[in-house]
C-alpha cells in the first residue's frame, strides 16, 4: 500500500510506473517541505523490492527492512550533520557509486535516495550527473528536494520531475479530523496553518512544541511592534546569526510574520473569515483598528523583498536591520 496521502497524481505514477516495469532510472521529488515527498520514495523503494503481489505490501520482510533503513540495497544520503559545510559531498556520491556498480545483493534493485538533493555540493553534483547519464541496470536514483531551484538544471532534466504539491486547506482539515482524530478548532488552525503541507500539520497535532514555538514567534513579533530602536537592531542581529546556522528556521519566523500581516490586512479589510492565525482573532482585530491599510500593504512587501533580497544572498544582517527598522 501506498502510505502517502492526498497525493493522488504522484501515487498513481508510481503505482502504474512499478505495475508495467517501465520507469525512469532517476526520479526527482519536487515539493514544498512536508508533502510526503520521503514517504513516497521510502514507499518506491519497497515496491521495487517487495515480493508480494500488491507492491509495496509494507508486510514482508523486505519492505519492512526498507521502512526501518535496514534494506541493504536501499540506502538513504543524507547531509552529514557533523560536517560544518552543510553539504553532501562528493565523497558520499562516489561512494553510492561504487556500491551502485555491483549487483543488488538480494533485492531486485538498488535505491538511492538523495534527502535534500539540493544540497549536493558543485562537485558532487557534477559527478552524480554521470550516474545519471549512463543509467546502470537494477540501479535507481531518487532525488528529493524542497529547493529545486538550487539543482543543477543539467541534474534536473535527466530526471523523472514528480510534483508533490501542497494539499487545499479544506482537505488536510478533513484528514486531520477523519483520518487523525483532531478536534474541530485544532484542525481548523492547523490545516490553515500547515499552508497545505499534510505532514506538518499531522506532527503539530501530534507535537505540540511546534505550537508552542509559533506562539513565542508570535510573542517576539508583538514585542518587536512597541521596542525602541536598539532592541529591534538586536533583534535583527540575533535572527542574521540564527539565519547562519539555519536559514529554514529564519524563513519560517518570516513567513509567519507574512502571515500575520496578511491576517491584519485581511481583518481591515473585513474578510476576517479569511484569517489564517484562527486562535489569534481578537488580537488581530485590535491591532488593525491602529493600523492603516497602505501602512499593511507596505509591511507585506517590505517582508516579500526582505525574502527575496536573502534569496539572493544580500548580507543578511543589513537585510533584517532595515525590515526591523520600517516594521510598523
Ligand atoms: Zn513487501
Amino acid at each position: 500500500m501506498w502510505q502517502v496521502i492526498g497525493q493522488q497524481k504522484a501515487v498513481m505514477l508510481m503505482d502504474r510506473s512499478v505495475k508495467t516495469g517501465q520507469f525512469a532510472h532517476a526520479f526527482l521529488f519536487t515539493g514544498p517541505p512536508h508533502t510526503g515527498k520521503m514517504t513516497l520514495a521510502r514507499n518506491l523503494a519497497q515496491a521495487l523490492n517487495c515480493g508480494s503481489d500488491n507492491r509495496p505490501c509494507n508486510e514482508c520482510s523486505s519492505c519492512r527492512r526498507v521502512a526501518a533503513g535496514k534494506h541493504p540495497d536501499v540506502q538513504v544520503l543524507q547531509l552529514n550533520l557533523e560536517d560544518r559545510k552543510k553539504v553532501i559531498t562528493i565523497e558520499q556520491v562516489e561512494n553510492m557509486q561504487s556500491n551502485a556498480s555491483l549487483p543488488p545483493y538480494e533485492g531486485k534493485y538498488k535505491v538511492f535516495i538523495f534527502e535534500d538533493a539540493d544540497k549536493l555540493s558543485h562537485d558532487a553534483a557534477n559527478r552524480l550527473l554521470k550516474t545519471l547519464e549512463e543509467p546502470m541496470p537494477q540501479v535507481v536514483i531518487i532525488l528529493v528536494t524542497s529547493r529545486e531551484s538550487d539543482l543543477l538544471p543539467t541534474v534536473i532534466s535527466r530526471c523523472q520531475r514528480i510534483e508533490m504539491p501542497p494539499l487545499p486547506i479544506a482537505v488536510v482539515e478533513e484528514i486531520l479530523a477523519d483520518k487523525y482524530g483532531a478536534p474541530p478548532e485544532d484542525a481548523a488552525l492547523l490545516s490553515r496553518l500547515s499552508r497545505g503541507r499534510l505532514g506538518w500539520a499531522i506532527s503539530a497535532l501530534q507535537d505540540r512544541s511546534l505550537l508552542e514555538t509559533r506562539q513565542s514567534r508570535i510573542g517576539d513579533l508583538l514585542e518587536m511592534r512597541s521596542a525602541s530602536i536598539t532592541k529591534r537592531l538586536s533583534y535583527a542581529s540575533d535572527l542574521a546569526s540564527r539565519f547562519g546556522k539555519s536559514r529554514e528556521e529564519v524563513d519560517d519566523i518570516m513567513e509567519l510574520w507574512l502571515r500575520w500581516w496578511n491576517d491584519l490586512l485581511l481583518v481591515s479589510a473585513g474578510n476576517a473569515d479569511r484569517i489564517v492565525n484562527l486562535d489569534h482573532e481578537s488580537e488581530l482585530a485590535e491591532q488593525a483598528q491602529n493600523l492603516t491599510i497602505p501602512q499593511l500593504t507596505r509591511a507585506l512587501r517590505d517582508l516579500q523583498e526582505a525574502g527575496r533580497q536573502l534569496e539572493q544572498n544580500v548580507n543578511p544582517r543589513l537585510v533584517l536591520e532595515v525590515l526591523m527598522l520600517s516594521m510598523p
